[in-house]
């Protein structure tokens, strides 16, 4: 009998009113997405309540992992309500006014300080940079601009002023409200946008209930300064190209993404690749080229999962645009069996050109540290025996995502008895999060591990695993065993 593949890189998406009823829910986790996103910037509190809580039903009648994340708007700049689109012409002049002042006419904006943060001169841009306008003149809190590229700007849409510091705080009311009415719902991971340094992590932190893992979305150039220092005080980062490429010239990103990818792995934080991955297909049943290229080589570049937004939220194809991320992720990850494990490239020196830091040595030049030499070693004998797993065992995760980081070429079968753990585990690359029952005895743990291994025909009799825990069991960061099993 085959073995039944795993597919090692993580498909987050946008849930939004192209799939937003359970029957929808289970049909798109059926094809392969792992971490379920609600945008809190678009919809309203209780239609995100709901949804959190249809996803949850979903999830417990399903034996896969899945998380849900809640991306926060954070000092994010929008334009307000509009009662119908507007179209807006090259040479056009508008006045950009606070929302609840704007006369009909001017098009209201949802940050009240635009007039004190803009000078003559800056630039405007709106929808990902679609529409661009250059302020011509400051009257009170009111903002005059030129149009210079038009079309047609719809309610809600973002705006960006790149260059210019904006005033307002890493957390929004709107945020803490969000956090408030959505975070005690059982979310998993939650974002926070335009984070600027690692403070605006900590204040979050200090506001979402416990357990609760956060992404850093990087999107901005002050937080591409800052990377080392957001790394370390978030739990994952997202590379939100969408923003990044409006705040940045576009040029930049693809190499600010490799950096990125490159720095989140060395500091063993997951991170997602994001926005318009397949763009083309909100409208279209197949990707273009240039989008299946963009998702291989974000998977060649290390990225832990890549992301839908539009697509999925709102587009015409959203099971199909899922489909497509997994085609493209399982053709490149067959590609890559044979790469081999090396010492040098589970410690993080995956090659010369990567750069000096190495986050698995620690001090630099200092001793390595235990739960490194295990998981290089793990990985480095799972290889060897050609074992079809690796065997996990860990309650916070901790040890699982070790052993992830250094990118093994057979997937690792996590089992934990912590529903959380469980959930959360679903983001990172390589890991099958698996719910098992709470034991601290070695044997009965195997035992568990081993039946759902079979049931799930990951692996066959006689096959060998190699497992890997932290002994005493229910002590969180330990990780210090290495056992060859069979299954
Ligand atoms: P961000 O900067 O956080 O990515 P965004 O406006 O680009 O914000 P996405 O989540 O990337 O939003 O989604 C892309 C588009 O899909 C949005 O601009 C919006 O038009 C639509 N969308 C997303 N979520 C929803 C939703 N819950 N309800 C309606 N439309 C949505
Ligand atoms: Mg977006
Ligand atoms: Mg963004």
């Amino acid at each position: 009998m085959p073995r039944v593949s795993i597919r090692r890189t993580k498909i987050v998406a946008t849930l939004g009113p192209a799939w937003d009823n359970p029957p929808q829910m289970t049909a798109l986790l059926d094809a392969g997405v792992n971490v379920v996103r609600i945008n809190a910037s678009h919809g309203t509190p209780e239609v995100r309540a709901r949804w959190i809580h249809q996803l949850r039903t979903v999830f417990e009648g399903r034996r896969e992992a899945a998380a849900v994340l809640l991306d926060l708007q954070g000092p994010r700049i929008r334009i307000g309500n509009l009662p119908e689109p507007i179209r807006l012409e090259p040479g056009q002049h508008v006045v950009f006014a606070p929302e609840l002042s704007a006369q009909p006419g001017e098009i209201p904006t949802t940050y009240d300080d635009l007039a004190k943060d803009v000078r003559l001169g800056a630039r405007i841009l709106l929808d990902d940079g679609l529409i661009a306008l250059e302020v011509r003149g400051i009257l009170e809190e009111r903002v005059q601009a030129v149009v210079h590229y038009g079309g047609e700007l719809k309610a809600h849409k973002g705006m960006n002023l790149p260059g210019i510091e904006v005033s307002a705080p890493a957390l929004t009311d709107k945020d803490k409200d969000d956090v408030k009415q959505t975070g005690s719902l059982g979310v998993d991971y939650i974002a926070l946008s335009f984070v600027r340094r690692p403070e605006d992590l900590e204040q979050l932190r200090a506001l979402v209930p416990r357990g609760v893992k956060l992404v850093a979305k990087i999107e901005k150039d002050t937080a591409i300064k800052n990377l080392c220092g957001i790394l370390d005080a978030s739990d994952a980062i997202m590379v939100a190209r969408g923003d990044l490429g409006v705040e940045l010239p576009f040029e930049e990103v693809p190499l600010i993404q490799k950096q990125i990818i490159r720095e989140a792995s060395l500091h063993g934080k997951p991170v997602i690749t994001a926005t318009q991955m397949l763009e083309s297909m909100v409208h279209a049943p197949r990707p273009t080229r240039a989008e299946t290229s963009d998702v291989a080589n974000a998977i060649l570049d290390g990225t832990d999962a890549v992301m839908l937004s539009a697509e999925t939220a709102v587009g015409e194809y959203p099971l199909e645009a899922v489909q497509a991320m997994d085609r493209i992720a399982r053709e490149m990850e067959s590609q890559r069996q044979t790469r081999g494990v090396t010492i040098d490239a589970a410690l993080g020196r995956r090659s010369a050109e990567q750069g000096a830091l190495r986050h698995h040595q620690s001090p630099p030049g200092g001793p390595i540290r235990t739960e490194d030499a295990i998981a290089v070693a793990v990985c480095a004998a799972a290889e060897m025996l050609s074992a079809p797993l690796i065997v996990c065992f860990t309650s916070s995760g901790f040890t699982a995502r070790k052993v992830a980081t250094c990118r093994p070429t057979v997937p690792v079968f996590a089992c934990t008895p912590e529903p959380e753990t469980f959930r959360q585990l679903s983001l990172v690359w390589g890991v099958t999060p698996a719910l098992t029952e709470h034991s601290t005895n070695y044997d009965t743990m195997l035992a568990g591990a081993r039946q759902q291994i079979l049931e799930r025909k990951l692996a066959q009799p006689g096959e060998r695993l190699v497992v890997t825990a932290g002994v005493p069991f229910d002590m969180a960061g330990t990780t210090n065993l290495l056992k060859v099993e069979a299954v």
